[in-house]
């Protein structure tokens, strides 16, 4: 129905989070119903956004500045560095607003029967950020899962040598798992919960 190009957006959109097949349809038929109002500007935003937005080189984020906004923001505290698993991470504690300083985006966490080792992940960027000095304080904001800690240890191990103090959240509160998906007032009382390891 409907053609090879509506076949096909409907198999892009199936691929989004949050979106099977049967919202994927019902999405691009919105889409094709309304195609001034609703498809031209998304796909115009889509365009925008592929085009402009880059990687930060210092901490992970996306933005379609590099170093991103955080990163070159003045007010930001430049010696405390949250290192978060991911983007979405990232973006839900800003969206809380509970984190002062800069972050560094770890890109996963280390898995042995993921076969995710330190060089698939930002540990070598996050060590020289820590060399080139100005740091105190590393916050650990990993998921608490089995992997998430192990991370969290690994990383202390080879952080603690460097004279940067460590410190981890989610010990006593539900962290979980993803922090993108925690309300902004659990996220702030897991920033402020931390604890020096
Ligand atoms: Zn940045």
């Amino acid at each position: 129905m409907g053609g090879p190009e509506v076949e096909r957006l409907i198999a892009l959109l199936a691929k989004l989070p949050g979106l099977g097949p049967r919202s994927a349809r019902r999405a691009a038929l919105k889409l094709l119903q309304q195609p001034a109002t609703k498809m031209a500007p998304l796909a115009a935003a889509m365009a925008d956004a592929a085009r402009a937005v880059k990687t930060c080189a210092l901490c992970g984020n996306l933005d379609s500045a590099d170093p991103c906004g955080i990163c070159a923001d003045p007010r930001r505290d430049r010696t405390l560095i949250c290192v978060v698993e991911g983007v979405g991470d990232l973006w839900a504690l800003e969206r809380a607003g509970v984190h002062r300083g800069l972050y560094h985006i770890l890109g996963g966490t280390l898995s042995a029967l993921g076969g995710t080792g330190p060089d698939d992940l930002s540990v070598t960027p996050l060590l020289t950020r820590i060399g080139e000095g100005g740091v105190a304080e590393i916050i650990l904001a990993l998921g608490a899962t089995v992997d998430g800690a192990a991370t969290a240890h690994w990383l202390t191990e080879r952080i603690k040598p460097l004279g940067v103090a460590v410190s981890r959240v989610g010990h006593g509160v539900p962290i979980g798992g993803a922090l993108e998906i925690l309300d902004d007032g659990t996220l702030g009382a897991a920033l402020r919960a931390r604890r020096p390891v």
